[in-house]
């Protein structure tokens, strides 16, 4: 080796390190130990706080661009190599770049001795341990940095055809529940299937653990082409299953996003729209493609800004959001008996909007459980006071699933109970039918609470569902609600009338209340009393409205109610 540097030293060096640096990612160096000279591959003094490529004083100078918590430990080091104790030097740590934040590196290098057997030289190289990988040895494919390049040659002008993004369906599972190696053999399977279903000129990379994106060049390339790519990995990725007789199985989606539709082709914004994609897929059920869509891509955007503004306004005391009341009246004794407490959310932007549009995402985010604890407040308040003028007067609460499943809402409803001193009875909780859970623990003794404390119970949506007369066994509610949709089909089909009658004779027969939602008109109201429902609630009666306004028309001038319906009883 101290042939090969002579007696020019670095200099002689420093000319192979010029040639090589162009072609190189990483950074060459030599390190005179002697005359403490040091010179690093150009290309470093543009990445690092290195102020020339060649430089004396090299310990001091090095410790200028070494980042402080490190210092300690590479001054050993070179303290060891100095002394002749160590012959090859391999530590990670961190250099400042250009805007003083530390990066990570590795510095690798060769001690040479001189004729004596003293250190001379040390000779090697520095790379940056947290760039991305730029191929991936398990799957044998190109890595995201390769992919970032290679799109990044577009610059806008010349758009390629499509990009095909595809999951593997429960990676994380797979690798937990099978093993690290296991998971390596289905990457290694998967990147094998999409290779092989790729025709010329398209390239395939692996994005992160278990994605893969292929890239058509091709602009005449679309949807149709990449939906081919992806049923070809299916089918081989089938085949291998089937062969290893269901040892092995899993599935694999796709989001597509052909490059034509995409105004914004900067590499940060493909990636974001073909995770989109790859999502959309997943979201729908997993084992299918997804193709973008502008429309969906938008609809996604809204959902998101929504949860957003839904989330500023629970933090704002729930700010936005109003407790609406709608009567509900016992058809027999004709008098107004209680009330629905119906959610709604209010903004500048976008005005008045419709729980069925806002309750599932308060759903998705968990946020129905704050949201949830306040309307159970408004409607025990509004109970307390409608209970002053009408002391048998009810509320009634929708409760979510999620509610029921994750939160103390059982110990709610009672802390409130005592609060505005309601009496038994006061609060009706509505569940739906379609997420009824018989054999969720928590859900079995949420409703035997409600028995214990003598809270009503009403199954809601009743026929909408899956419905199951065994339900009503096990829930024991003490009311019946029929939707709307349900009391629409009963009043224009003859089938449906007469099944509704049966439920309704069902329902009293094992001393259950029977209530009709959605009655609209005098018509509706008279053909629905022949069956002898025991409530009605519709806006024939009352459409849904703040509380002051129910107490106005309703509580205060009650007799208001009955007054236009008084035909239908003659
Ligand atoms: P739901 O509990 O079945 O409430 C009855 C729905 O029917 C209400 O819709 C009500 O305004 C509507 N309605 C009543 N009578 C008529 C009528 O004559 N004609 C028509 N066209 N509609 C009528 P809304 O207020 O839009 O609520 C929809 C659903 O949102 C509710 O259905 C309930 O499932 C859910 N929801 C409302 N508030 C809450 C809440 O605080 N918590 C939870 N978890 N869900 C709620
Ligand atoms: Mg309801
Ligand atoms: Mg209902």
């Amino acid at each position: 080796m101290e042939d090969l540097i002579g007696k020019n030293g670095i200099s002689q060096f420093q000319k192979i390190i010029d040639i090589l640096s162009p072609s190189m990612d990483d950074f060459l160096y030599i390190y005179d130990l002697k005359d403490d000279c040091y010179y690093i591959s150009p290309s470093a003094v543009e990445r690092f706080a290195i102020p020339e490529a060649k430089f004396h004083n090299a310990q001091q100078v090095i410790m200028g661009f070494v980042y402080d918590a490190d210092k300690d430990r590479l001054n050993k080091e070179l303290y060891l190599l100095l002394a002749g104790e160590r012959n090859f030097h391999d530590l990670e740590y961190r250099w400042l770049d250009k805007e003083g934040n530390p990066v990570w590196i590795n510095c690798k290098g060769q001690v040479t001795y001189d004729e004596q057997g003293h250190p001379a030289y040390l000779i090697g190289c520095i790379n940056e341990i947290g760039l991305k990988q730029k191929a991936d040895n398990i799957s044998g494919a190109l890595g995201e940095t390769s992919l970032q390049r290679e799109l990044e040659k577009y610059g806008g002008t010349r758009i390629p055809g499509f990009i095909l993004r595809l999951g593997i369906d429960n990676f994380k599972e797979i690798n937990e529940n099978r093993g690290i190696d296991y998971g390596d053999m289905v990457l290694r399977k998967t990147a094998e299937c999409i290779e092989s279903a790729l025709s010329e000129g398209q390239k395939f990379y692996r994005i992160v653990t278990d994605e893969f994106i292929v890239l058509d060049p091709d602009p005449a390339h679309k949807d149709e082409e990449a939906v081919d790519i992806y049923k070809k990995v299916r089918s081989s990725l089938d085949d291998f299953i089937e062969k290893n007789f269901y040892d092995v199985f899993y599935t694999i989606s796709a989001g597509v996003l052909t490059l034509d539709k995409v105004v914004n082709l900067e590499y940060s914004n493909l990636m974001k729209l073909s995770e989109f994609a790859l999502n959309e897929a997943k979201d729908r059920g997993k084992n299918q493609y997804y193709i973008y869509e502008k429309e969906d891509y938008f609809q996604f955007l809204h959902t998101r800004q929504l949860i957003k503004t839904l989330r500023q306004a629970v933090n704002n005391k729930c700010e936005g959001f109003e407790a609406y009341f709608q009567p509900i009246v016992d058809i027999n004794k004709r008098c107004l008996v209680a009330a629905e407490t119906l959610l709604r959310f209010r903004t500048e932007e976008l005005g008045m909007l419709s729980p069925v549009e806002f309750i599932p995402l308060l759903e998705e985010s968990g946020l129905i459980i704050p949201v949830g604890k306040w309307v159970l407040e408004q409607a025990m308040m509004a109970c307390a006071r409608i209970q002053k003028t009408l002391p048998d007067f009810r509320v009634s609460v929708n409760l979510s699933y999620i509610q029921v499943l994750k939160s103390n809402v059982l110990s709610e409803i009672l802390t409130g109970v005592e609060k505005y001193q309601l009496k038994p009875g006061s609060i009706m909780i509505e569940l739906t039918e379609s997420g009824f859970l018989e054999s969720n623990a928590n859900f079995i003794r949420f409703c035997e609470g409600l028995k214990e404390h003598g809270i009503p119970l009403a199954l809601d949506d009743f026929g909408t569902g899956y419905s199951n007369f065994h339900y009503l066994y096990n829930l024991s509610p003490d009311t019946i609600k029929i939707d709307r949709s349900f009391t629409l089909k009963a009043l224009h089909n003859d089938y449906e009338y007469n099944l509704l009658q049966h439920m309704v004779d069902m329902t009293h027969s094992i001393n259950l209340k029977m209530c009709i939602e959605g009655i609209e008109t005098d018509q509706e109201l008279k053909r629905i009393c022949e069956i002898n429902p025991d409530y009605i609630q519709g806006y024939y009666f009352g459409r849904p409205g703040p509380l002051s306004d129910f107490i106005r028309e309703y509580v205060e001038g009650e007799s208001e109610l009955f007054a236009e319906s008084s035909s239908v009883y003659q």
